[in-house]
């Protein structure tokens, strides 16, 4: 007797940013799989078991999912922002790959969620209106040499780019290193647009320059936007209307 996994993305935070397609899987489900604080944000109320987890054990957490839906479970798992972006869709879909004899008879769907760059370009205007990139700056999965290979040649193409999990206690030098590869590339004034904890309590957005960046007002919790060359300030708007990138690119 198959049950289903369901990942879902719920979204920065705010309720009102969660798909209706995945609250209604929340309410339908009888178990919830996530990192606890993202369990935390699931905007619904529902009687499903809850099995949270900590950071980092997505491989488990995966596992664990798929062996409760073999047994005839409607499991969600839950991601903030998008599932399929440095999240736990992937984590799912390894663990399938790594057992492709098992879970023949679990269905799993993924159900898509807004992502912290698209959150963040909201509240700012329209920054990723033309060609951008979103790069990890975590070396916890990949090598930092891969990282900065990539910021090299997406600041070289000129792209916009989203930098996630940019520093942690754990990871105090990433971002400073990473501005020093994009400043090769961008001048000074390219603007910035920084966001901590979008749609939570404590939201904080800003516009800054890349020479003014301050590493020290960045934690895991802060999603950024540096600019390409085209991206504009419009200095006489509101915050919310004052940045964009042109969708128009003059050769
Ligand atoms: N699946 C998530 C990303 C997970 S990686 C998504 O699609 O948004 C975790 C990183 O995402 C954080 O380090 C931060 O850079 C960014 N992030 C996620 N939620 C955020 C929020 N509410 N505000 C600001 N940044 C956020």
């Amino acid at each position: 007797m198959g049950g289903r996994v369901t990942v879902v993305g719920l979204g920065p935070g705010r309720a009102d940013w969660c798909l209706p397609a995945v609250t209604e899987r929340l309410l339908a489900a009888t178990d919830l799989v996530g990192y606890g604080p993202y369990l935390d944000l699931v905007p619904v109320a529902t009687a499903a078991r809850r099995h949270p987890s900590d950071n980092r054990v997505e491989a488990d957490r995966a596992r664990h999912a798929l062996a409760l839906a073999a047994e005839g479970a409607d499991v969600v798992v839950v991601s903030s922002g998008d599932p399929g972006v440095f999240a736990m869709a992937s984590a799912v879909m390894e663990a399938l790959d790594r057992a492709p004899g098992d879970h023949g008879d679990v269905e799993v769907e993924v159900l898509p969620g807004i992502t912290a760059a698209q959150a963040l370009a909201s509240r700012v205007g329209a920054p990723l209106g033309h060609d951008f990139c979103v790069i990890s700056l975590s070396d916890v999965l990949k090598p930092w040499e891969v990282i900065e290979r990539r910021l090299s040649a997406a600041a070289g193409a000129d792209f916009v780019i989203a930098l996630y999990n940019p520093q942690s206690r754990h990871r105090p030098w990433q971002l400073d290193r990473a501005v020093e590869v994009l400043r090769r590339h961008r001048a000074d004034e390219t603007p910035v647009a920084v966001g901590k904890q979008l749609g939570r309590p404590g939201e904080s957005v800003r516009v800054v320059t890349l020479a003014a960046l301050d590493p020290a007002d960045v934690d895991m919790g802060t999603v950024l936007v540096v600019g390409s060359s085209t991206t504009r300030v419009l200095a006489h708007r509101p915050l919310a209307s004052s940045l964009y990138t042109p969708r128009r690119y003059e050769s």
